[in-house]
């Protein structure tokens, strides 16, 4: 039969992960399913509820598989996903009101699915967010059951059978676990911008992905070959021969390049002339930690704790806190762990259940981070606490985000100081000498750098948010990608003032922002003098590669000429100018 397919069609998205993968297509679909209503007399109904008992009971252990899993590959905080959909499938309303229907003579597909509606449509005049949200639950598990009763395999990446690029119009966290053990050599979803949870997660785990590339579901269909450009943000479904063969010989040269960076796993990141930089990790889990040491970090310099408040449904305890950051931390040790206390907006706090917030217009630009620890001191100091305890075993450095101003960093350290006066007190133990940092991530805090840098014992840039608030361009928003330009000037001249203030305070200053996890930002950033880099485990050997490769001398001349400079372009020639050394 002949091959009507077009070939070469390129869809462009934001790049989520780097590197080249190419492979047959697996598509995600979402569950779909075709029921009849059917009519059972009344001498075959026992075994109508027959069969929806073993389908609720089958259901139960793939829950519990699931949640296995998750808490295997994930952690505690994510599993409470699959946790709460066997509450959901245990309560016992929803199986009463099915029975009901069965013994009226309704089909156990058709009794589910019924229920399952009016639970589902019920749920949609809730007025708060949370929980009108919680109808995705029981759909979620309605498919399940569903599917069980319909002898349907359901939406699930151990579905495939060889190794593939997985489709999906979005892929959640339950779906992203079952990731790391099955096949997946990458993916393209629709949805999603450069920090979004599945973002995160391929950088985590490697795999190059692309994501927010709005239609990639619609055209791709399972058997077709894709190739996902994960530097480049693109994808190209069923390419051409002299496609596939350049793209090839570009994977070759990937795991070349990934064996040559193995060996730099133990060598210093210093520059030609002997300048030495710091290279650490991000992690937003400790399952993450493997791989930052396999890759050769010296620390962690960001740990995204708001992780931990994600996909449950109460609020992590002090103890919960002390737990995670102890075992963080012991397995660092003995290099340091920066831990950045909670970054969060309060709308992922309303989904805890706890505070009455409304929906913000701008989230970015509302109640998040520092300031909604200062407006409810009582989740600040939880995680105080917890951060604070955890301080006797290992090195721990405490960072506060999103400060705009001396008034909030000093808060802040009230509350600080508040906690471990109640701790002496109780005669509990932590890090007297502990250091508290902040991340230069608001305009403001840039601009009066030299009044921040005298309060704290480090600085780290937060260059996604600086950016976003400095040139305004919202940094998920795919729309406006192409203005979201880290070689800005005005950019470069804010990272230079921040880096000479720090430097007069006589404190380090760091960068864990993605610039500082893209190997052509790198002898800029050395030039300018940044003593610090965190970044994603698998950008940490690239780094380690440009840092080894250029002169902090050379790097230095062109930074100060950059400097000088008003547009982009210019910036660009003097960069690509500056001499790497190949290693
Ligand atoms: C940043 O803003 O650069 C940063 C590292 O913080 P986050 O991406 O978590 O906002
Ligand atoms: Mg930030």
């Amino acid at each position: 039969m002949p091959n009507n397919k077009k070939t070469d069609v390129v869809f462009k998205g934001v790049a989520a992960s780097s590197g080249i993968a190419i492979g047959k297509v697996f598509l995600l679909e979402d569950d779909d399913f075709c029921l009849i209503q059917k009519e059972i007399p009344g001498n075959a109904r026992q075994e109508e509820l027959n069969r929806l008992d073993c389908a609720i009971e089958k259901t139960r252990s793939e829950l519990e598989v699931t949640y296995g899993k998750i808490n295997e590959v994930l952690g505690r905080n994510y599993a409470k996903i699959a946790d709460v959909h066997l509450l959901i499938l245990d309560d016992p309303s929803l199986k009463q009101d099915v029975v009901k229907f069965i013994n009226e003579g309704v089909n156990a597909e058709f009794a589910v699915f019924k229920v399952i509606n009016k639970i589902v449509a019920s749920f949609e005049n809730i007025d708060d967010e949370y929980f009108r949200e919680r109808k995705h639950d029981i759909q979620d598990v309605g498919k399940k059951i569903l599917s069980n009763l319909l002898g349907k395999r359901s939406r699930s990446l151990s579905n495939i059978s060889g190794e593939s690029i997985v489709v999906a119009h979005n892929l959640t966290p339950a779906d992203t676990v079952t990731i790391r053990e099955s096949m997946v050599k990458g993916f393209a979803t629709d949805i999603g911008g450069k920090t979004s949870h599945t973002a995160i997660v391929a950088q985590g785990l490697e795999i190059p992905a692309v994501v927010g590339l709005k239609s990639i579901s619609l055209h791709a269909v399972t058997g077709d070959v894709l190739i996902i450009d994960g530097n480049k943000g693109e994808v190209i479904l069923n390419p051409a021969q002299e496609t596939l063969a350049k793209y090839r010989s570009e994977l070759a040269l990937q795991s070349e390049r990934r064996k040559d960076l193995e060996k730099l796993r133990y060598l210093p990141a210093q520059t030609v002339d002997g300048k030495t930089i710091s290279l650490w990790g991000n992690i937003d889990n400790y399952n993450e930690i493997e791989s930052v040491v396999k890759n050769g970090a010296t620390g962690i310099g960001l740990y995204r704790t708001e992780f931990m408040y994600f996909n449950r449904t109460s609020m992590p305890s002090e103890d919960e806190h002390f737990e995670n950051y102890s075992k963080v931390v012991r397995a660092m040790s003995p290099h340091a762990v920066i831990i950045r206390t909670i970054d969060i907006g309060g709308d992922k706090l309303a989904k805890l259940g706890l505070l009455n917030f409304g929906k913000e217009e701008n989230p970015f630009m509302g109640l998040r981070a520092i300031r909604l620890c200062l407006k409810y001191p009582e989740i600040f100091i939880c995680q105080l606490r917890g951060i604070l305890r955890a301080s006797v075993n290992g090195k721990i450095k405490l960072m506060y985000p999103m400060i705009s101003g001396i008034e909030e960093l000093r808060a802040a350290n009230k509350i600080l100081k508040k906690v471990k006066e109640n701790l002496r007190k109780e005669n509990v133990s932590f890090d007297e000498n502990m250091e508290v940092g902040a991340m230069i991530e608001v305009p403001a805090a840039a601009i009066i750098m030299d009044a921040i840098a005298k309060e704290v014992n480090f600085v780290s840039i937060g260059t996604n948010d600086l950016i976003q608030y400095s040139l305004a361009v919202d940094r998920i928003n795919e729309n406006v990608a192409n203005l979201y330009d880290p070689l800005h000037p005005a950019i470069l001249r804010l990272i230079k003032k921040i880096i000479d203030e720090g430097h007069k305070a006589g404190i380090e200053v760091g960068m864990c922002g993605e610039m500082a996890g893209d190997p052509f930002y790198t002898p800029a950033l050395v030039g300018l003098g940044l003593d610090d880099f965190s970044v994603s485990s698998a950008q940490i050997p690239k780094i380690k590669k440009v840092i080894r490769s250029v002169s902090y001398e050379d790097a230095k001349s062109a930074a100060d000429q950059i400097l000088t400079l008003g547009d982009r372009e210019s910036i660009l020639k003097v960069i690509e100018k500056i001499k790497i050394t190949e290693i």
